[in-house]
Parts: C-alpha cells; structure tokens; sequence
C-alpha cells in the first residue's frame, strides 16, 4: 500500500476540504472529476468551473465522462432516485466502481470521498455508507477524510498510510465546521452541495423523463440538449427543441446533423431542432412556433428546412398562441 489516493471530487467544498486534508498530511491525490452529460460535448474541461476551483488546493484532476452506460442506470436506479430524476445512491456507487477499478492503474491504495455522515437524508446515513462501500466493492478501503473520526478506522487508517489523528468528526446537516474549515485554508470559492446536478432540477427532470419514455434510442447529444431551448413534445414520437436566444441558435445550429428535421428562419428568429416523425399538423405548428418567437421583416421572409432535405418554406398563416403552446411544454 502506498501514500497515493483517488479522491471523487465534485467542486463543492466538501470534496476541496477533504483533498486538503489529505494533502496537508502528504498524501499523493488524484481527483476524480465526473463530468455530467448536461456539459457540452465540445466543452473545454480544463475551463470548467470545479477545474478552476481545484487549483486553490493544487489537487491535479482527471475528467470522467458520462455516457450511455451511466445513463442506462439513470434509466433503471435499482435503488431508485431522490425528489427528482436524481439516483444519487446508484450515481455513488458507479463513481466509487469506477474508481475502485483505477485503483490498479493509478498505483493508488484507497478511493477518499468529502461525505459527512447525516448531512444528506439516504445516500450519507451511516448504514447507507456502509451499503454503497459494500456494493462499490471498496470495503474498508473508502476513506471519508471530514467524518473518519465518527466511523470505524478504515484499513488505510490501520496501516498507517494515513494519520487518523489528523481526520475529522464533522457530522449532521450544519455547515458551520465546514466554513470555519474553508477560512483556515483559504479555499474562498466552491459550488454549492450537489453541484448544480441538472438530474436534480424539477425542468430538467422532466424532460429526461420524456426522453426515456418516449425516445429510446436517444443519443448522448439528445441527453445534452435538454438543457438547451424550450421543449415541446408533438406526438408520442415527435419532440421539437425552440431556441431562445443567438447562443442557443448556434448550439442547435452545431448539432443539426443529429436532428430528423431541422428549421432555421432567414429573419431573426429561433432555429427548430426536430427528433422524431412530424405529421403535416406539426410541421405547422412549428413553422407557426418560429414566427411566434421570432420578429418578421417588411417584405418576404421564409423558413429554411435543413433536415432532413433542403427546402425554402413559406410563412404559415396559421397563428398559435402561447395557451395553445403551453399544452405541449415538456
Ligand atoms: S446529485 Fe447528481 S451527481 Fe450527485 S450523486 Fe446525485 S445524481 Fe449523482
């Protein structure tokens, strides 16, 4: 066993205090960044925000990133999800997998993690801990460096790699320890707990749900592009994606290829991303749609179809109100 860890790291400042302890007792850390499927494809990771973040305790980072296998288990959470589309236990135990499995290849001992026991309603009670470290298949060797003290010594512990004298007994739902801590280190900036995870949020929540009901032969792209736009499902296998502003005009825009229609107007106006089967009737809608959040110009203006073949479409006179829209929203 050597001084090496992995240590799952999210960004908030639990994750940063726990590297920092380890750090401060000499330990060699890596940090395992998961990276969401809601982060553009193209994102540099290096200028993500928890990148940023890890520089204040000069922990190095390697970036994981999510795809159809995580989404499978999104799918179907044997232990099923939290208030929204959030399978926080199962999502654990595939981090805590993975990086069991890299234990080898980053010549590491141990897998540390910032849990505090209490501070979360399932996934941080001490019988769950037990239960994740036990399916992760990381037993005694998953150091929880904020409440070690609070919990039996670890194997890591009772092999001297690292002093449990220097853990830490946090534990419960207070945040007062944590602040104190973070002072002391100088760690000024972190995200707060849960990341920002999307799988948590009651819209994105629902139209993951729709693409799992109604899209199952979805791309990772499609998974991304939940959180662009307004989303409207047409038919039980038509769903259309209206940009609201220039930047989400481009990122559809970038992403085309992947739609089965794709609508962009020649005057100001949102670009349409299409997947599915559109009737005449939905087609209208949508052509009705950009009109309705777009701006005319004096004289002829048209819509362009770019998927799935090339056409020049003339403005509906069919008008749609947002009463009429709304019943479509996901
Ligand atoms: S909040 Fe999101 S990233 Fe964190 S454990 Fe839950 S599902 Fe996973």
């Amino acid at each position: 066993m050597n001084k090496r860890g992995i240590l799952l790291y999210s960004g908030g400042l639990d994750s940063l205090l726990a590297g920092k302890v380890l750090l401060e007792q000499g330990i060699e850390l890596i940090g395992y960044h998961f990276v969401l499927p809601f982060i553009a494809p193209d994102a540099e990771l290096e200028s993500l925000v928890p990148s940023k973040l890890a520089q204040q305790i000069g922990l190095q980072l390697k970036y994981i990133r999510l795809g159809k296998e995580y989404m499978a288990l999104v799918e179907n959470p044997p232990h099923g999800y939290g208030k929204q589309m959030n399978p926080c236990i199962d999502c654990k135990i595939y981090f805590l997998r993975y990086a069991a499995q890299s234990l080898q290849k980053e010549n590491a001992s141990f897998v540390a993690t910032g849990e505090v026991i209490g501070q979360r309603p399932m996934s941080q009670m001490k019988h769950m801990m037990r239960h994740i470290e036990k399916e992760s298949g990381l037993e005694g060797r998953i150091l929880r460096p904020l409440c070690a003290k609070k919990l039996p010594p670890t194997e890591i512990e009772k092999s001297g790699i690292v002093d449990r004298e220097k853990l830490l007994d946090i534990s419960g739902r207070g945040r007062f320890r944590q602040m104190e801590l973070a002072k002391k280190y100088g760690i000024l900036e972190f995200q707060s707990p849960a990341g920002g995870c999307l799988f948590t949020d009651v819209h994105i929540s629902k139209r993951v749900k729709d693409l799992f009901d109604f899209c199952p032969d979805y791309s990772m792209i499609d998974v991304y592009l939940l959180t662009i736009g307004r989303h409207f499902r047409l038919n039980p296998s038509a769903k259309c994606i209206i940009a609201r502003n220039e930047r989400e005009n481009r990122e559809l825009l970038k992403y085309q290829d992947c739609a089965d229609y794709f609508f962009k107007p020649d005057f100001n106006g949102p670009c349409v991303f299409v997947r599915g089967r559109l009737s005449f009737e939905d087609q209208t809608l949508i052509l009705a749609s950009i009109v309705r959040y777009g701006t005319l110009r004096e004289g002829n203006n048209v819509i362009v179809q770019l998927r799935p073949i090339t056409k020049i479409l003339s403005i509906p006179n069919t008008k749609i109100t947002d009463e009429e829209l709304k019943k479509f929203l996901v």
